[in-house]
């Protein structure tokens, strides 16, 4: 069996299996063929629905420098802000009222939220709202940070691994930091109970086919239950500013290849590639997502959460962004759905008729 049909069969796959399904990659017959599994594989688990995530920006303060990213701390063109707890919960009424159940704190590594102050707020938007989960998204911490933040209510954790491959992790963040304690965090996370996002950016500086058939491979490995896959976009301010974007076609491929890889798997079509095509959230859910995540940062706050340039929706508000995405989900033939959208970890799939089967 060649790799393509290992992935559509749900066999374990090994580094060469992916060298070999990446190579397909220009094949437009292979793009086709593997959206079409991977459309199907998501509908056997989660149907048409589409779920929201409630995006809330609330540092850009961070301690790290890594090449790529707009609000690293060597960038001190960087206007910089910080939301009080009052502020994120008034995110989060805002964003129940749209309904949202799902709020994703995300932020740059800012030692201002201690453990102390991220538990408060972590505890306040539970108390106040125990329907929703709540995803962080604050980078490396402890194992008993990340514990603490788990008891006082935390339910998901992303974080992107960014890329799997020692040499290439190098390229793209300073010497402090390392793959290892990257990839530990992750295992941490697992053993905790979150559900856990890991994944990495298209056509960043220094990427080959070979470090995304080791990121692939790592993913298969892990066993996470979101992945984040969005294509790298160039920020003026940083030391990557003259390099090339990803490519939108690679990032979709790859998400329909992931959605085989990972059938139950909470996939968000990205805002990088919505920023780099203007239908390229639309697009990442006809290749197997099943996940937007809307932003739902304070308007005055937005310009200035700028991890790449032109990001999408900086100037709207809320509900606005919200509403845009439910007509581009209902165009696209989905369903937007306002429900917690967990990891689907049950026995009994959706049904789906027989024909669809995945090896048809
Ligand atoms: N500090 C947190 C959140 C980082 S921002 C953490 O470490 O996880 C979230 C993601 O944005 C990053 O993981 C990275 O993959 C992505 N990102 C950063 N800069 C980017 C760029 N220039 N283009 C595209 N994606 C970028």
């Amino acid at each position: 069996m060649n790799g393509i049909e290992k992935l559509i069969c749900g066999w374990h796959l090994t580094e060469d299996d992916f060298m070999e399904i990446l190579s397909e990659k220009d094949n437009p017959q292979t793009a086709v063929f593997l959206a079409k599994k991977a459309v199907q594989a998501r509908k056997t688990f989660y149907g048409t629905k589409v779920f929201i995530r409630g995006l809330i920006e609330f540092t850009n303060y961070c301690k790290n420098n890594c090449y790529y990213c707009g609000i690293r701390c060597g960038n001190k063109n960087a206007v910089r802000y910080r939301l009080t707890k009052e502020e994120i919960l008034s995110c989060c009424q805002e964003g129940y009222r749209l309904g949202f159940r799902t709020f994703v704190l995300q932020g740059g590594e800012d030692p201002f939220y201690t453990d102390e102050r991220m538990e408060d707020i972590i505890r306040g938007i539970k108390a106040k709202y125990p329907d929703c989960a709540l995803t962080l998204s604050l980078g490396e911490r402890s194992y008993e940070s990340y514990r603490l933040f788990r008891q006082a209510g935390a339910d998901r954790y992303l974080l992107r691994h960014e890329t799997a491959d020692d040499g290439h992790y190098r390229q793209l963040h300073p010497e402090n930091m390392s793959l290892g304690r990257r990839k530990q965090c992750l295992y941490d996370l697992k053993e905790l109970g979150y559900q856990v996002g890991a994944g990495m950016m298209v056509g960043s500086p220094g990427q080959t086919k070979k470090t995304l058939a080791q990121d692939l491979a790592f993913l298969q490995e892990l066993q996470p239950q979101m992945v984040g896959i969005g294509p790298f976009i160039p920020h003026h301010d940083t030391p990557f500013a003259h390099q090339m974007a990803g490519s939108v076609d690679l990032t979709l491929y790859l998400l329909s290849v992931v959605r085989l890889l990972l059938p139950r798997v909470l996939l968000p079509a990205t805002t990088a590639l919505g920023t780099l095509d203007p239908i390229g959230r639309e697009k990442g859910l006809a290749a197997g997502a099943n996940v937007v995540m809307p932003n739902l940062s304070p308007a005055k706050n937005r310009e200035n959460y700028a991890l790449y340039d032109n990001k999408l929706c900086t100037g709207e508000e809320s509900a606005q962004c919200r509403d845009d995405i439910e007509r581009r989900i209902a165009l696209a033939g989905y369903e937007m759905v306002t429900e917690r959208g967990d990891y689907f970890s049950g026995q009994q799939a959706v049904a789906v008729p027989a024909q669809e089967s995945l090896t048809d």
